[in-house]
């Protein structure tokens, strides 16, 4: 679709956005959010006529990209039909999604609770194992993101759940294998392993094996940094829940359905968890969805005695009607294998190439359509290019980046020092050049901070 150019439509969408409008995250008064016209495949496009290729899948949903037809008749069909109905009831879409859903799911993740999104998918996830275990706590890592709903932000370990900490309870962080910014002092994958799991494994000891019920990691944790973890540390995690008796939730709104080139990222490492939270690329976030797909031990919990716990909009069939089509035209047309080939053979080795040329990029990392570069102002004392969680001026070297990005038609995804590339899973080998060349400009602007 080429877009037409209509600034007096934008500017009264922007208007009624400023006056209506209360954004998330955000200073009310301090940002100047793009009135958006139109979307299709890796595109969308503002009132004035300007495209912008999308390295950001949205917030990392997108990942069949924006309009696909055979998705968009899916709802449009499933609207003609049954709308909506209450979740007490066996309907259609929602059996077929859950079904297509637990033939992906590793190991016996078999029976699927649907939620309206990946937060309140995490709140579900960790009450199941709270009500399974007995138990009280539950540990996350420090370098996470897990959701926005009052558990699953105090589980997070970005600075966004300051606030909200006073209302944490029984909620314990610990830290996750990061060699580049290792707190371990490692200087190898193998020691960063081995002593994050020692980490794990004292901070259990301390806390008390007998009343934690739940570790919930993100299987690549994706906001905080897109850090694939070192070989051996998830199968240590699970050995660790086995021995403790603790519940393993690995957290996949982000990092699922073809993210990593797999179609859940514990396909990368063999691992199988005992609850598994889903969202976003579950149907592409064309309509609001999320998820726990659930062992047979946990649900059989549930088997005499009553979940207490549920949502009116579970399993709501527009939403599940759009997963079915979209599970479907990820498996027709190869979208998990198009994240991993293009992944492995053209942007892990041209962001490679990028970090060679720019001294503003002091690592590379990810897989599939899931990466990060980390921009620094020092390659060898690794300084971040802007402080931790940086605003207004201390901002500005991320600032100009982006603005030089978008220049160059390119919609950037940018947290804290950092920028991650996160493309439609069913991006071309012509989209990835094109946001590369853009991505070189607006990396040669990050290398006037350094
Ligand atoms: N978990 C992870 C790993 C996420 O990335 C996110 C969203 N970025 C969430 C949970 C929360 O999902 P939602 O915003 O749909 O509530």
């Amino acid at each position: 679709m080429t877009p037409q150019p209509n600034p007096e439509a934008g500017a009264a969408v922007k208007a009624a956005d400023r006056a209506h409008v209360f954004h998330s995250w955000s200073a009310q008064d301090l940002i100047d959010p793009l009135a958006v016209a139109g979307a299709e495949g890796s595109y969308f496009w503002d009132y004035d006529g300007k495209r912008y290729l999308d390295f950001t899948s949205g917030l990392v949903f997108t990942n069949i990209g924006y309009q696909h037809p055979k998705v968009v008749a899916a709802i449009q069909e499933q609207a003609a039909t049954m709308t909506t109905f209450a979740p007490a009831f066996a309907v259609e879409a929602r059996s077929e999604a859950a079904r297509l859903i637990a033939e992906r799911t590793p190991g016996d993740l078999d029976k699927i609770f649907f939620t309206n999104g990946g937060a309140d998918a995490v709140e579900h996830a960790v009450r199941m194992a709270r009500l399974h275990t007995g138990r009280p706590k539950v540990l996350s890592a420090y370098r996470s993101y897990h959701g926005g709903t009052q558990q699953a932000i105090n589980i997070t370990g970005d600075p966004r759940r300051w606030a909200s900490d006073g209302a944490a309870a029984g909620v314990v962080h610990f830290w996750a294998p990061f060699l580049y910014r290792s707190r371990f002092y490692a200087e190898t994958e193998e020691q960063e392993t081995a002593r994050a799991l020692e980490h794990l494994e004292t901070t259990i000891a301390f806390e008390g094996p007998g009343t934690v019920a739940a570790i919930i990691l993100e299987t690549v944790p994706g906001t905080a940094g897109i850090m694939v973890p070192p070989p051996g540390y998830l199968a240590g995690v699970r050995e660790i829940c086995d021995r403790h008796g603790i519940v393993f939730i690995l957290d996949e709104v982000m990092a699922g359905f073809g993210r990593t080139g797999e179609w859940f990222a514990a396909d990368l490492f063999g691992v199988v968890p005992d609850l598994m939270t889903f969202a976003k690329g579950v149907n592409s976030g064309y309509v609001p969805l999320g998820g726990v797909a659930i062992c047979e031990r946990i649900a059989d919990t549930f088997g005499k005695r009553p979940y207490p716990g549920g949502l009116t909009y579970s399993g709501h069939p527009l939403a599940c009607a759009a997963a079915v089509a979209t599970i479907n035209v990820m498996a027709q047309e190869g979208v998990v294998e198009n994240a991993r080939q293009l992944g492995a053979g053209l942007l892990g080795p041209a962001l490679a190439d990028l970090a060679a040329r720019h001294p503003s990029v002091g690592e590379v990392r990810g897989t599939g359509m899931f990466w990060a570069l980390e921009l620094v102002k020092d390659r060898e004392t690794r300084e971040p290019l802007v402080p931790y969680n940086a605003t207004g001026e201390a901002n500005a070297p991320m600032a100009a980046f982006t603005a030089a990005a978008r220049q160059h038609g390119l919609w950037p995804f940018v947290n804290m020092n950092r920028t991650h590339v996160v493309p439609p899973c069913n991006v071309t080998e012509a989209e990835l050049k094109e946001g590369l060349a853009a991505l070189d400009a607006a990396l040669s602007v990050a290398d006037g901070y350094t």
